[in-house]
């Protein structure tokens, strides 16, 4: 399998990757019976995951800004703007989201 963070190839097995030392779980949410208790810890969840999702786009945007220096048509340019809106998108949603609960 390939790491969830930089790519790189590791074994099925491996808690970190070896390139990067990266975790490749999200710790399981806590178990309980309360339902208050279960949609904080689904909100937790949610913002790990976006912080996740976010340091990966933010790697990758990296490495594409580097390419972008002889990148004449701009793409990776435009890549970028596109994953930042993105994020932003996805930030917004989870601010509702945690408005709502409050
Ligand atoms: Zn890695």
């Amino acid at each position: 399998m390939n790491c969830r963070w930089c790519g790189a190839e590791m074994p099925e097995t491996a808690a970190t990757c070896p390139a990067c030392r990266q975790p490749q779980k999200s710790p399981a949410p806590p178990r309980s019976t309360d339902p208050l208790d279960r949609i904080v810890a689904e909100a937790a969840r949610a913002t790990r995951e976006l912080a996740e999702a976010t340091e990966r786009v933010t790697r990758k945007a990296g490495r594409e800004a580097r390419r972008a220096a002889d990148d004449p048509s701009d793409a990776a340019r435009r890549a970028i703007r596109r994953f930042r809106s993105e994020i932003e998108e996805a930030r917004r949603d989870l601010d509702r989201v945690l408005r709502e609960l409050e």
